[in-house]
């Protein structure tokens, strides 16, 4: 508390994130990090970038970053998808707070699910936006008929976040229909392990904004680049605001490596589905622990021991050098996010843990 403070910054309550130990022999499966490396090709055109003595950096960037605009659009044609519906930030977490101050402030309070990423109802008191959360059923699932009240807007995380759960588009599509007043948004941060992207949806719905992020399956997320993409209406609406707040969210260098990312098809292919098999894997030997494991579409797992606490759990994987998620909230603070890392790092956490429960 200080006096220096402006009111709104006395109310805010800030989104906690994982920790980034500084120890680097943890085991670290607590914030949804590629266990694999990026695409060679990243740093080598960032290397290019840099290229005598790094004097393209006294420039400052495209503004408008159009070359990865065209990557994301050329990455997307199969959907139709343009240049002028692309928009590009800092990072997913940057073009969601732009979303929410462009597309979701509005008299009627926005919906979103009450367990979802824990960052929306912080872009709420940010931006001083009405909220109401709609519970998720009991296996944790989104019911589209509890999305019936007017609304400034929809938020959903698809996989949803923490639970990896998958909403067909089929669903998507009827949220659609049934608010073509508001703007519904689908944060696809996960999507690339196993679900289906509403991107395919963005020609027949204006009212459609899809986010996506390079830092899970790209592996990029120390680089900061994440984007959105929807009929160029409601981009222009991003980047008025984007416009009003900082006009090079994105650097050189995090445009160089993210073309150079989306253009290397083969080695996301190959990442992800590594993940992907490795999540199964994972699956299987947490069930042979007795956990509860809900099927995943993300690179992280959400599991619940029925007699054992996730707390303490979490401090005993610590103990061992391994990191975890646990959510002190409502409904979920027995349950533990588990990121997907390699088979070694999984099989570490399988001994541990039956050290811990035996
Ligand atoms: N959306 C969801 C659902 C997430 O879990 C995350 C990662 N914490 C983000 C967005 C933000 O990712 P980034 O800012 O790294 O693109």
């Amino acid at each position: 508390m200080s006096r220096y403070w402006s009111s709104l910054v006395h109310r805010l309550t800030p989104y906690v994130p994982g920790e980034q130990p500084k120890l680097s022999n943890l085991v670290k499966l607590n914030t949804n990090e590629n266990p694999y490396p990026p695409s060679a090709r990243v740093a080598s055109a960032i290397a290019d970038e840099l290229a005598n003595g790094g004097a393209l950096l006294r420039l400052y960037p495209d503004p408008g970053a159009e070359r990865l605009k065209e990557a994301i659009a050329t990455r997307f044609a199969d959907a139709g998808i343009t240049a002028q519906q692309v928009f590009v930030g800092n990072g997913s977490d940057e073009v969601l707070a732009h979303v929410f101050m462009a597309l979701l402030r509005h008299p009627l309070p926005i919906l979103f699910p009450d367990i979802s990423y824990s960052f929306y109802p912080v872009y709420c008191g940010l931006y001083d936006i009405a909220y109401a959360t709609v519970p998720l059923d009991d296996n944790f699932a989104i019911r589209i008929e509890d999305y019936k009240s007017d609304n400034g807007g929809i938020v959903i995380a698809n996989p949803n976040a923490p639970t990896g759960c998958f909403l067909p588009l089929a669903s998507i599509e009827r949220l659609l229909s049934m608010h073509r007043q508001s703007v519904v948004v689908v944060d696809e941060a996960y999507v690339d392990f196993g679900g289906e992207s509403a991107i395919a949806l963005i020609n027949r719905h204006p009212n459609l904004l899809v986010v996506h992020t390079l830092s899970k399956a790209y592996s990029l997320a120390g680089l900061r680049v994440g984007y959105a993409v929807g009929q160029s209406e409601l981009i222009e609406a991003l980047t008025r605001v984007k416009d009003s707040f900082n006009s090079y969210p994105l650097d050189r260098l995090a445009i160089a490596g993210a073309v150079a990312a989306i253009a290397d098809r083969e080695h996301f292919e190959g990442t992800r589905q590594a993940v992907m098999r490795s999540r199964e894997a994972l699956r299987g030997a947490l069930l042979e622990l007795d956990f509860e494991v809900l099927p995943s579409f993300a690179n992280f797992v959400f599991v619940r021991h029925p007699r054992h606490d996730a707390g303490e759990l979490a401090a005993a994987l610590r103990q061992r050098g391994i990191l975890v998620r646990h959510f002190k909230l409502a409904r979920i603070d027995q349950h533990l996010r588990i990121t997907i890392g390699t088979d070694a790092q999984c099989a570490h956490l399988i001994e541990a843990l039956q050290e811990i429960l035996h």
